[in-house]
């Protein structure tokens, strides 16, 4: 789990400018959810060593009324959301009463909030931020979010009291050590325990090896089913519990948590992760929190294989789009269910499978069902996918195999010559699984064009059989 910060302030005092600094490292997700939000924006953030999900809220000052005051109120849901929010303060502009108006209601509701006095660059910062005690939440933190002065310093501050609760917080650098360490004569020792001499043959094994020992096939799957709101992700959820198991669930404390539902089919184990909510039996009016964009990123980041669900009625949307960029990003196996097949003509179809043709091409590796919720048709071949798709991705390679299959790649094409020197690719081996993850070495990899790494990772793909999960090749400069 992911601690999730939103930025809240009024108007023009950086909250952008900040967001934009914070997802940068990482391809920003810019989720935009019509019906629930209009300008709200949320990203994953990997700054500093630090992750966490943001949010960039609409500016209010507290004192909206009308369709400003909807707006207003997304953004005090985001507050509601939010572990730590940080109130920015123009520092330039001294406190004005808009900035006393959010800060009476941060007091109100007693949240972790932190007064961010940004612009600081080219004034006294001690003097600018002096000011702002009056606001009376304590400690003013200067910062200048479009130089990036005082971010890191401030992110420590306030992850600090968090990383006893949130220890995923700390962006795992160590977790590559244990992937792919050196032994002490420089040997490569990868991600199946196997150690690798300058050319890449197996001199050896390391039997304690961290991920070698992980045994993926008697771990239960954790199966996340997300997606807009209305998809049919509820109605999914329970036909894949079949109606009878549906029990009474004690609903957990905050809107923004999933549901875990440990399952079981075919002999295996499953965790299914409902972001929907389960209606509580017997108050079929009451439907537990529909919708929380921020508990759908949790869900994927938590899951092995995510369902995105698409509404088959509806044209996919940027969202729909967004939520698959965020499943890829976060190396999540995926399938896709096109819900609400039923009924629909043989023309609305074909016109359905153009425009999903189209504009799914960044996501062909992922299967495609098409399905009825409501009436069950689909469902149980879904779960073909979703075993695939985890087998796929944390499938054992050996290095002897992945240098096979990069010879051959090389064979068929040849690197291209960088200042008259063809880059030199020599050998392969496992650097993870779940998401796949394949190294090369080589000599002047760094001067590869994107197009060759595509060209790589697509033959790889192809030659592995890999369906349903991203795979990673990344190259290593040999010594
Ligand atoms: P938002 O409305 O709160 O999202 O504010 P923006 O991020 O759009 O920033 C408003 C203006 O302040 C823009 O013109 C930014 O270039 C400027 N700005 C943001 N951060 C800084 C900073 O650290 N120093 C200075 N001097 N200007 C900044
Ligand atoms: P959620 O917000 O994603 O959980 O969506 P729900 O499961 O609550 O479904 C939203 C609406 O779509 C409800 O009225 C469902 O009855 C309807 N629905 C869900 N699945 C299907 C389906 O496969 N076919 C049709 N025709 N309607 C469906």
């Amino acid at each position: 789990m992911l601690p999730v910060v939103a930025l809240v302030g009024r108007p023009n005092v950086g909250k952008s400018t900040l967001f934009n600094r914070l997802t940068r490292t990482r391809d920003a997700l810019v989720a935009d959810f019509p019906g629930l939000t209009r300008d709200r924006k949320y990203g994953q953030a990997n700054y500093d060593g630090f992750q966490f999900i943001v949010i960039d809220t609409a500016g209010v000052h507290g004192e909206e009324v009308g369709i400003d005051a909807e707006m207003a109120a997304q953004s005090m849901r985001a507050i509601d959301e939010a572990d730590v929010v940080l109130f920015m303060v123009d520092a330039r502009e001294g406190v004005t009463a808009a900035d006393q108006n959010i800060a009476d209601h941060l007091r109100r509701i007693n949240k972790t909030a932190f007064v961010v006095a940004n612009k600081i660059d080219g004034i006294d910062a001690d003097a600018a931020r002096a000011d702002f005690y009056e606001l009376g939440l304590g400690e003013v933190h200067g910062i200048a979010a479009a130089h990036g002065r005082g971010v890191e310093q401030l992110l420590k501050t306030c992850f600090t009291p968090l990383l006893e609760d949130y220890p995923d917080i700390l962006v795992q650098a160590p977790k590559e050590a244990t992937v792919i360490t050196h032994d002490k004569d420089g040997n490569v020792i990868d991600a199946d325990g196997a150690i690798l001499d300058a050319d890449g043959q197996i001199i050896g094994q390391v039997s304690d090896h961290a991920e070698a020992a992980i045994d993926y096939d008697s771990l239960p799957l954790k199966l996340a089913i997300v997606g807009r709101p209305n998809v049919g992700k509820s109605t999914l959820t329970n036909r894949i519990l079949g109606e009878e198991r549906v029990v009474v669930y004690d609903l957990p404390g905050t809107t923004r948590d999933s549901i875990y539902i440990p399952m079981e089919r075919d002999g295996r184990e499953y965790i299914l992760i409902d972001t929907a909510g389960v209606r509580r039996r017997g108050r079929i009016d009451e439907i537990v929190e529909k919708f929380s964009v921020i508990k759908t990123l949790q869900a994927i980041e938590d899951a092995n294989v995510v369902i995105v669900v698409i509404d088959a009625r509806e044209t996919v949307s940027d969202q729909d789009l967004n939520l698959i960029g965020f499943a890829i990003n976060a190396g999540r196996s995926i399938v896709i269910a096109v819900n609400k097949w039923d009924g629909l003509d043989q023309d609305h179809r074909d016109e359905i499978k153009r425009e999903l043709d189209r504009r799914l091409g960044f996501v062909d590796f992922a299967r495609v069902h098409f399905i009825s919720a409501l009436h069950g048709s689909g469902v149980g071949n879904l779960f073909e996918s979703v075993l695939e798709a985890y087998a796929s991705a944390t499938a054992r390679v050996g290095a002897a195999k992945l240098t096979r299959i990069l010879e051959a790649a090389v064979d068929d094409h040849q690197p291209p010559l960088v200042g008259g020197r063809r880059v030199k690719l020599k050998y392969a081996h496992a650097g993870g699984y779940n998401p796949p993850r394949v190294i090369i070495h080589g000599n002047q990899v760094d001067s590869l064009p994107g197009s060759y790494k595509r060209y790589l990772t697509n033959y790889f793909r192809k030659s592995l059989g890999v369906m349903g999960t991203p795979i990673k090749v990344e190259f290593r400069e040999s010594v």
